[in-house]
């Protein structure tokens, strides 16, 4: 049974149809990307499937884990196990990094861990990330660089280790160290192969040292093209112009 379903998912946002009959399944240890020029609908992929409620389910089913969750909150999706990480993060003044991670682990678990524990597994997982132990004790995303925002991203993949992370242009606008450091983050949650990866993503940076079993393509909000990880190479070489021209046959 996958971990994610989707089943001929329409949706739309402000009254504007964005996404056509998605079909789209993840099994467990499973890395997906799915790319696509501008404006053609992967974010809106994201939120929708995160339960963002500016999104509009108007046809077809989510189904996460085997259960049905296309009506469920975007807390309850998170609390079961969904990850997205967001292009443009929440800055949360007072909730420090550290307070923010530990206490959804908790409500994730349902219980409460040890803080001893907790601050053994962020230092080791901060230090893997060769970020400052101080960054930890800093409020969420307030005053942080891109780069700092898309690393405390992975931070909170590494400490959750979510059963579906969802990864929306992780690694837009990073210097080329912290790309390094995002993929080498997002390949030890690979190497646990208890999760599965959905990577948004219109460059092709992040990917040079990741797995990818399968590569979607997504065009004016319909997946056009599904292949393995070579596809990605092909999208390099003649860019998105194809695949356009086949979706206008779809249509
Ligand atoms: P992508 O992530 O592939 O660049 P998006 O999902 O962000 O594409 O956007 C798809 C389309 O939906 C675009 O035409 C965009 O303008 C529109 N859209 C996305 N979010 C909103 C919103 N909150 N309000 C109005 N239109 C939106
Ligand atoms: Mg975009
Ligand atoms: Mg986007």
């Amino acid at each position: 049974e996958p971990i994610l379903n989707i089943k001929q998912l329409n949706a739309r946002v402000e009254e504007k149809e964005i996404l056509y009959d998605i079909n789209l399944q993840i099994h467990k240890g499973e890395t997906h990307v799915l790319m696509g020029p501008n404006g053609a609908g992967k974010s809106t992929l994201g939120y929708v499937l995160m339960g963002n409620p500016k999104y509009q389910v108007t046809g077809g089913n989510i189904l996460f884990k085997g259960k049905d969750v296309t009506e469920e909150s975007a807390d309850k999706r998170a609390k079961d196990g969904m990850f997205l990480s967001f292009q443009e993060p929440l800055e949360v003044p007072g909730l420090t990094v550290s307070a923010f991670i530990r206490n959804a682990i908790q409500q994730k678990k349902g219980g409460y861990i040890k803080l001893w524990d907790f601050k053994k597994e962020l230092d080791k997982n901060l230090k893997f990330l060769d970020m400052d132990p101080s960054y930890a004790e800093r409020s969420l995303n307030v005053g942080f660089s891109g780069g700092e925002k898309k690393k405390a991203e992975i931070l909170q993949l590494m400490m959750l280790k979510p059963n579906l992370a969802i990864l929306d242009e992780t690694d837009s606008g990073l210097d080329v160290d912290a790309v390094r450091l995002v993929s080498k983050g997002v390949e030890e949650y690979q190497k646990d192969r208890d999760g599965a990866l959905l990577i948004i993503t219109h460059s092709t940076r992040i990917l040079e040292s990741l797995h990818v079993d399968y590569t979607h393509v997504m065009v004016n909000g319909h997946i056009v093209a599904t292949g393995d990880g070579s596809l990605v190479d092909r999208i390099n070489e003649e860019g998105y112009e194809s695949f356009v021209s086949e979706a206008e046959e779809v249509k």
